[in-house]
């Protein structure tokens, strides 16, 4: 084993974080920025040497809560700079009609897609020039609490190089090492929930004359009840379409799944059937199904996410949620932004990470559940009647009222409230939708001033920084 340094490198001020993907690159970016040093440790090699190796979702949707983050650390520009604008849900019906559903008011209302791999570049290169040192080929491989000592293992010759820390922060994702290691020491109460269905992501290439095939500005959807297809465009011109399935489908309801649709041609005539104005757009189809990896989906509850003043966990690696409402990594980055806040308010290293937590942990708790609702949403109800007349009188109160009532997801999504205030301020507004338009085929029908003040009656005044 080589042994770099024994001493605390930098004193008070110094933190060890282990991961340089999304969030670790940012967190590393704050606190570098707001004067600490900073020592970040990657498993993986330089994204900016040998290209980025992600594995996984191509492209993400970025809203609100990540941009203001990528704001403070000044990588706001550059990011948006190769972001395309997502202005609704593209719907594509069976029988090959579409509909787009805006997600907010108007272009001021909208959600961006990102590419993983850009991004990562983008934050690394922000990262360095803030003042933090990035080690690439760096797997946690063990950590001594006591001695306060930190192993990391490189995977292109097996050695061990060994590092003293003051704390670590667990950047390094949903199968974290850190959090593993933590819960070695003292069980940190850790479920994870699978939830049944996997994903495979394809690709639309550009049109022979380089340009988008489908609506470039739009996060397409291709419901089918008990599972779907979405594509998300990417700034080369590509969409990656990500198919959902359960894991093991129902073939007497005519229901597929990844233990039914195994190979390329089984694929193909699923697409063909349930999704056949997206199949001539994916020519290699076959092809991408075979060789890409399949995704697991799951929910990571942990009851704690820190060990005194030695370690914290933040982003994936603390609370993995199922990705339907795009927010897994805007809340990563929010929690970035939040430990930043702690570790700098003065308070010593075990207050700030237990008040990290205590204000992070029922909002993590809150979009998961949100994210997990939005999956029933997104393959199965945005298509439906009843659905779709909750919707439209969520837009006209929303016009009507607009100091009490707001969307659930222009809550999540346009705003930085707390995801806890979100989520149970939703769950009243869905409540109240749901017996407004009992019995009702249109909002026409609707006797206003009984609506206006039900309104009034039962949702308070929304928070002045809503
Ligand atoms: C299909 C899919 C679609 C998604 N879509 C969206 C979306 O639209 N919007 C959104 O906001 N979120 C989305 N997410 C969620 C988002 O990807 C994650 O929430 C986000 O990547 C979390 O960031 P992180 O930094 O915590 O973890 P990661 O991005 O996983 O980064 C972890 C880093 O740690 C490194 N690492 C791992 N182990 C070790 C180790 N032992 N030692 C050192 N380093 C290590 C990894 O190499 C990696 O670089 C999606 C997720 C999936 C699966």
């Amino acid at each position: 084993m080589s042994s770099q340094q024994h001493s605390t490198p930098g004193g008070e001020r110094h933190i060890t974080i282990v991961g340089a993907g999304l969030a670790g690159a940012l967190l590393a970016t704050l606190l570098a920025r707001r004067g600490w040093q900073v020592d970040v440790y990657e498993k993986r090699g330089d994204p900016r040497i040998q290209g980025f190796q992600g594995g996984r979702s191509i492209n993400l949707a970025l809203a609100e809560r990540g941009l203001h983050a990528l704001r403070l650390a000044g990588g706001d520009d550059e990011v948006m700079a190769q972001a395309v604008m997502m202005r609704g849900r593209m719907v594509h019906f069976l029988d090959g009609r579409t509909d787009l559903q805006r997600y907010g008011r108007d272009d001021s209302e909208v959600i961006w897609s990102v590419h993983r791999g850009e991004l990562n570049v983008i934050l690394l290169d922000i990262a360095q020039q803030a003042g933090a040192r990035l080690h690439f080929h760096r797997g946690l491989a063990s950590v001594d609490f006591d001695r306060r000592s930190v192993a990391f293992e490189d995977d292109r010759d097996g050695s061990l190089h060994e590092s003293a820390f003051e704390s670590l922060v667990g950047a390094d994702g949903a199968g974290s090492a850190l959090r593993s290691a933590m819960n070695a020491v003292s069980e940190l109460g850790e479920r994870t929930d699978f939830l049944g269905h996997s994903y495979k992501e394809l690709e639309i290439p550009p049109t022979s004359d380089g340009g988008f095939s489908i609506e470039p500005n739009a996060l397409h959807i291709w419901p089918r009840g008990r599972y779907m297809c979405i594509a998300l465009p990417n700034d080369e011109r590509t969409f990656t379409v990500t198919l959902f399935l359960p894991n093991e489908g129902d073939p007497a309801a005519g229901v597929p799944g990844f233990d039914t649709v195994r190979n390329g041609e089984q694929a193909r005539a699923l697409f063909e059937r349930d999704f056949a104005d997206a199949l001539p757009l994916i020519p290699r189809l076959e092809h991408d199904f075979e060789h890409n990896p399949k995704g697991l989906l799951a929910t990571l509850y942990l009851d704690r996410w820190h060990l005194d003043d030695r370690a914290v966990l933040l982003g994936d690696a603390a609370h993995a949620m199922v990705p339907f409402h795009g927010q897994g990594m805007n809340c990563a980055f929010e929690d970035c932004v939040a430990l930043a806040e702690h570790l700098d308010s003065g308070a010593d290293r075990a207050a700030a990470f237990a008040a990290f937590q205590a204000q992070r942990l029922p909002d993590s708790r809150a979009i998961q559940a949100m994210a997990l609702e939005n999956y029933l949403e997104m393959r199965d109800r945005v298509d439906n009647d009843d659905y779709l007349l909750q919707r439209a009188l969520e837009l006209r109160l929303a016009q009507r009222h607009p100091d009490r009532f707001m969307p659930r997801y222009a809550m999540v999504t346009f705003h930085r409230m707390p995801y806890s205030v979100a989520f149970e301020r939703g769950n009243r507004q869905r409540e109240l939708l749901v017996e407004l338009t009992r019995d009702h085929a249109s909002i026409d029908t609707l006797d206003w001033d009984a609506v206006d003040a039900a309104v009034r009656e039962r949702l308070s005044p929304l928070p002045a920084d809503a």
